[in-house]
Order: structure tokens, then C-alpha cells, then sequence
């Protein structure tokens, strides 16, 4: 992974027309939110996620932001970048031990400066801080960002769309729910979010996403049937269609979270999910580094 100082380019978004037979045939206009285009390490919905709390370590004259995630988690290296940019100190709390060569995303988030503590998984699950870590003038991010902080941060995805109040429906991947809930509270009575749990059974979603969201619209559905085998799960079925997705449209896809969303839109679109006249907005929330993690030769792109 090639670490490249640059700047957080909100202005390179771009919202794409997706011009594919499954969505043309039933008169459904989609577009894509570009939000992968913004960084290359803290793309997507990461950068919007954390923000605030960046925001708020300055404010509160922190002096390290600290965070969890796996070896390949999007949050970590995003974090990693984002904090080297704004020259906070961070630490990433990693779940299980350490392993004799670190990941692509621990190696990229150790040079931008990250310090890494490994932890059991069981104290991970625990969510058990080493002691040390857990001082007055350290922030604490929740994994994923998950927060009102990070949900509130999420809400900005929305400003960065040309005519917000012309789409019917809004789409996301989901891992906390923290975007889904951030795309719930700046959405419009009129407008539908429909949300892809990447995860499989993961029951307590909605529940978490509430706790970020007192007010919570009704106007949502969430769908649990296309994880593929679960979080970081994958089939050829899968990695088939993205590469299919990025022949038809230019567009790489990752295939922990937009792979499956697009997957999942296209079939709800088969299905006549999304009436004729539709307008959707998917947020490519980026994740791209995470096709590391597969063969080479796996995807096209
Ligand atoms: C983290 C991530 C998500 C999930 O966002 P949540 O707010 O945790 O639901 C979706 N897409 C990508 C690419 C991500 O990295």
C-alpha cells in the first residue's frame, strides 16, 4: 500500500450516473456518490465518521486519540491517516495477538505514525482498555466510529450531493450503522434509506443504529440476506458480479461493503424492490484498500 501525503479532497466527489440494463429496463435512475475519491487511505465514509471527533480532541486539547479494530479494518487505517494529518498521536488497540508480519493496513497505519496494542480477542470483545490507556486526556473512538459523534459526521454525506431533495431513495452498506443512522437523520420525510447488512445475523443492528438516533424516521428497511457468509465473507458469485459492475460501469467496487451493496440494489431491482420512476443515491463509501486482503488476479481492477 503506497502512502502518499495529500490532502482530503471533498471536492473531487462526484456523483455518477449508473446506466445498467437491471436498472434502465424499470425506469429506475441511480447514481453513485463518490465518496471513495476523496483520500486514498481515509476514504469513503470514514473521513465523514470522524471528523467530529477529530474536531472535538483539538477542542478538548487531547493529547492521543485512541481507537480498536482488526487487522484489516478501513477505520484503523483511516484513523491512522487522519490523525497523522491533523498531528494527533493515536493509538489503534487491534484485536488478537500480534502476528509475526503485520497486515497492509497495520503496516500502513504504523508508518503514518500509529501506535499499535495488540489485545486477546476476549478482552477485545470485552471491550477491556489496557489501563494505561485509559487516561482524562486521551479520546476514545469507539470500533467503526460508531457514536452520535460519528453519526452526526455522517449526516455531512448528504451536502455533497447536487439535489438532495430529488432522489426517493438513499443506499448504504452497513457494519455499526453508524452511516445509516448519520443518512437517516439528513434525509428528507419523502425519502427512503435502504440499508445492506454485511454481516450475517446481526440482530442487534437496528437497535445499535437507534441508539444513535432517538428520533429515528421510520422510513428505512434493512436487509440481512446479502452477506455472503458473513462480515469479510465472499463467494465467486460475489467477486463475478463486481467484476461485472466495474466492466458495465468503470466503478471498482471493495468487497467487504460496496460489492455487497450493489450486489444487493441490482437484485432488489430485479425484484421490483424500487418502483418505476425511482431515483436512488448509493454512497460508495470507499474500502478499496481492503481488495488487498484477495488473490491477485481475483478482480480485474
Ligand atoms: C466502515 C465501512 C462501512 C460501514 O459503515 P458503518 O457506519 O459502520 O455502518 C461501509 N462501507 C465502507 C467502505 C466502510 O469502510
Amino acid at each position: 500500500m503506497q502512502i502518499i501525503p495529500q490532502d482530503i479532497r471533498l471536492d473531487a466527489i462526484t456523483t455518477d450516473l449508473i446506466s445498467i440494463p437491471v436498472f434502465n429496463s424499470r425506469q429506475i435512475q441511480v447514481e453513485l456518490l463518490r465518496l471513495d475519491k476523496i483520500h486514498p487511505l481515509i476514504s469513503g465514509n470514514k473521513w465523514f465518521k470522524l471528523q467530529y471527533y477529530l474536531r472535538q480532541a483539538k477542542a478538548e486539547n487531547k493529547k492521543r486519540l485512541i481507537t480498536f479494530g482488526g487487522a484489516w479494518s478501513n477505520h484503523i487505517i483511516a484513523t491512522a491517516a487522519a490523525c497523522h494529518f491533523y498531528n494527533l498521536p493515536c493509538t489503534g488497540i487491534i484485536r488478537g495477538e500480534e502476528p509475526s508480519s503485520l497486515s497492509p493496513v497495520l503496516t500502513a497505519a504504523k508508518s503514518l505514525g500509529m501506535e499499535l496494542c495488540f489485545i486477546s480477542r476476549t478482552n477485545y470483545a470485552a471491550e477491556q482498555m489496557p489501563p494505561e490507556l485509559n487516561q482524562p486526556d486521551h479520546l476514545i473512538v469507539p470500533a467503526g466510529g460508531y457514536g452520535i459523534t460519528g453519526a452526526t459526521g455522517a449526516a455531512d454525506i448528504l451536502h455533497h450531493c447536487n439535489d438532495k431533495q430529488s432522489y426517493t431513495h438513499f443506499g448504504c452498506a452497513i457494519g455499526t450503522g453508524t452511516m445509516m443512522a448519520g443518512l437517516l437523520k439528513a434525509k428528507e420525510k419523502h425519502q427512503q434509506v435502504t440499508g445492506i447488512s454485511v454481516m450475517r445475523n446481526n440482530h442487534t443492528l437496528e437497535n445499535e443504529m437507534k441508539e444513535l438516533l432517538p428520533d429515528c424516521p421510520p422510513e428505512y428497511s434493512l436487509h440481512h440476506d446479502y452477506h455472503f457468509g458473513g462480515y469479510a465473507k465472499y463467494t465467486d458469485e460475489l467477486i463475478h458480479f463486481m467484476n461485472e459492475w466495474y466492466r458495465q460501469t468503470g466503478i471498482p467496487t471493495d468487497f467487504v461493503y460496496t460489492g455487497k451493496l450493489m450486489y444487493a440494489i441490482s437484485d432488489l431491482a430485479a425484484k421490483d424492490h424500487f418502483p418505476t420512476g425511482s431515483k436512488l443515491l448509493l454512497i460508495h463509501s470507499g474500502g478499496l484498500t481492503g481488495n488487498a486482503s484477495l488473490g491477485k488476479g481475483t478482480l480485474i481492477f
